[in-house]
């Protein structure tokens, strides 16, 4: 089968690697129908160490079983199924608690011998656990929408659940990419009803004036946070949802949060380091929280919706790629061209 690597900094290549097998009686392998990359793939595509040896890539897809191992109880070849960027048991006490992403047998594609999803085929660790069937004949103009349940969507209602948004809390979503966008159209699910978007991108926050955002601030740093403090009589919002995940849009985060309220990160910190002293989260009670997305926990919660088509989660979608086109959609999405690119295998 066909399969994207990553051997460094701005090289992604598609190459010819045998087909996965199944190792584990607890293993599926899945036939990938559709993948896409994520804005988390360009942090190895900035910086990774050039290497020998090629990592694989992709941790979103949605897919067919193709076969089963032999303890594998509810799923069957034929299943149309969505993969939760994290893979887990689906039993154990975090499993159970919806903190899939901490599962005590679970992991993460692309690593620890799992193949990346941005290929033809993939083993399942857990399938029982981790994926999730589809009915049968979803038209597949649905396609793009599911596959936000892999990550995106999840993610940004994470960022939602996790900042205790409601009908009563006003709330800043930090960033205009894919996640940025969900988080503001999950924040709107959830009830609020001021929703102001910090973003640059016309084109994004357009789209994010339509999944609910009341304002938009395309100012960052100290004139951004100014701005946000203006929309709120000076007191910034009850919730800010961070999706970025660099260290301008915590400091962000922090001068637009309101007292007593709570900063809810789901941008992969590229940082170690940050403020959490008496003048940005002390004095003020504010609570930081996120952290990975436990997406599996939401996808039953999530689905019906985008099934009937009463969310479009989808339309983050701007681009579309086959397989072999993988490295272009890493270039378009580096150089902002596209939004989030979606490849068809
Ligand atoms: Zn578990």
């Amino acid at each position: 089968m066909r399969a994207a690597f990553m051997y460094g900094a701005g090289d992604v290549r598609v190459e010819t690697v045998p087909d996965p097998i199944l190792n584990q009686p607890t293993d599926a392998i899945v036939r990938i129908v559709r993948a896409c990359v994520c804005g988390s793939d360009l942090h190895p595509f900035h910086d990774m160490p050039a290497g020998a040896v090629g990592t694989p890539m992709g941790h979103e897809f949605l897919g067919v079983v193709e076969e089963v191992g032999s303890e594998v109880r509810t799923l069957a070849p034929g299943d149309f199924v969505i993969a939760p960027f994290a893979w887990s048991d689906g039993t154990c006490d975090f499993c159970r608690e919806g903190l899939q992403t901490s599962c005590r047998h679970g992991g993460f594609w692309a690593g620890n011998g799992i193949g990346g999803g941005q290929a033809e085929a993939i083993r399942v660790p857990q399938a029982d656990g981790t994926l999730v069937k589809i009915p049968a004949g979803v038209d597949a103009a649905l396609y793009p929408s599911l596959l936000t349940l892999s990550d995106v969507y999840g993610t940004g209602y994470h960022a939602a659940v996790r900042g205790r948004v409601t009908a009563r809390t006003t709330v800043t979503v930090i960033g205009d990419g894919a996640v940025g966008l969900m988080a503001v159209l999950s924040a709107r699910q959830l009830g609020a009803e001021r929703i102001i978007l910090m973003g640059r991108h016309t084109s994004r926050t357009d789209l994010g004036r339509e999944f609910g955002a009341t304002d938009v601030v395309a100012a960052r740093g100290e004139e951004g946070i100014a701005l946000v403090r203006e929309l709120t009589g000076g007191d910034g919002t009850h919730v800010v949802l961070e999706a970025v995940g660099h260290l301008p849009a915590y400091e962000q985060a922090v001068g637009v949060v309101r007292a007593g309220g709570v900063i809810s990160r789901v941008g992969v910190p590229q940082y170690e380091q940050a403020p959490v002293g008496f003048g940005s989260l002390f004095g003020p009670n504010v609570t930081l929280t996120g952290g990975p997305a436990p997406v599996r926990a939401y996808i039953d919660r999530l689905l019906p919706g985008v099934l009937d088509g009463s969310v479009q989660p989808g339309k983050v979608f701007d681009r579309t790629v086959s397989l072999s086109e993988t490295p272009e959609g890493y270039r378009l999405m580096d150089s902002r061209e596209a939004l989030k690119v979606l490849i068809a295998p």
